[in-house]
């Protein structure tokens, strides 16, 4: 019998397996099952082109789509103690940390880099959630101390994109500690008197929303973005209530007062460039009327000129 499971099968399912869609091609849209052409799909920052469905976005791809020309310097982030805890569930921390790093390419759930936006010097962080769940360790505190003083020290706004699941329970107490340290760091900017725009996404929950999330001066969330601290199941456990149409929903949330903005990705770069040109007293941008910049030239000298 063993040559039909050794043999017979594996060609089987090679000949079905052949027939699936390539992954690396096309792509379904998990909300009105439309299969998007991959390139066509990733040309429109990951938001389906039939019903505007807003799709997962990893920090890098929207950083290439945020920036001019997709040019950004990354900044270092110190490094944390790894696995302070000596965590383990049914793996081991470091072990979800390997995997986790393996899949997305990334060091850690948080990027930050400065470069310019419509030629206006900014720097942005954005946290990813394939990353962990986007958790919030003590790297990822660390990201945002690290993008805090960089704004400071450069005199530059700071553009935050948050996506998380909250806390990183790996860490314990030392994730909730973060809560803290980014409320201080935000308070930096604010006492520099620089702008902090927060662009939330679907989703941005737990003690990410109870700390730096909802500190900015500015709140965008991207539609149907999923935000808050305790989520609909546990609340609707909780208070045994069926909860309203479209509960913690962007669209939701800017009918009560808790956002500024609901903007779909495809229109944000513009909108961040007119936020932060207005809050910074600079000129604003005239589309397709910038001249290129000279290589000595300082960016402010020739943006909105
Ligand atoms: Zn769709």
């Amino acid at each position: 019998m063993n040559w039909i499971t050794n043999y017979v099968r594996p060609r089987i399912n090679s000949i079905f397996s052949r027939r699936e869609t390539p992954e690396n091609l096309w792509q379904k849209c998990d909300e009105c099952g439309t299969m998007l052409f991959h390139r066509e799909l990733s040309g429109n920052q990951n938001v389906c082109t039939n019903c505007g469905h807003h799709m997962a976005i990893t920090p890098r791809e929207r950083f290439n789509a945020l920036f001019d020309n997709g040019i950004f310097t990354e900044v270092k982030v110190p490094e944390p103690l790894a696995d302070p805890l000596q965590f383990r569930d049914q793996k081991k921390y470091p072990d979800r940390m390997k995997a986790a790093q393996k899949q997305t390419g990334e060091k850690e759930a948080m990027l930050v880099a400065t470069g310019e936006i419509g030629r206006t010097p900014i720097v942005a962080a954005a946290q990813d959630f394939s990353f962990m769940g986007g958790s919030m360790g003590m790297y990822v505190g660390n990201a945002i101390i690290a993008a805090a003083e960089e704004a400071v020290k450069l005199k530059r706004p700071l553009i935050l994109f948050s996506a998380a699941g909250g806390a990183r329970m790996q860490e314990g107490i030392l994730s909730l500690m973060q809560m803290p340290r980014t409320t201080v760091a935000i308070q930096m900017l604010k006492e520099a008197g620089l702008p902090y725009i927060v662009v939330l996404t679907h989703p941005t929950t737990g003690g990410v929303t109870a700390s730096y999330a909802m500190l900015g001066d500015v709140h965008i969330a991207e539609p149907n973005a999923l935000i808050c601290f305790a989520g609909p199941r546990v609340i609707e456990q909780t208070i045994r209530e069926k909860l309203p149409e479209g509960f913690q929903r962007a669209e939701y949330l800017l009918d009560h007062g808790m956002l500024d903005r609901v903007t779909p990705r495809t229109k944000l770069r513009d909108e961040l460039i007119s936020i932060v040109r207005l809050l910074l007293g600079m000129p604003q941008a005239v589309k397709g009327d910038l001249a290129p910049p000279e290589p000595t030239a300082k960016p402010e000298a020739t943006a909105g000129k």
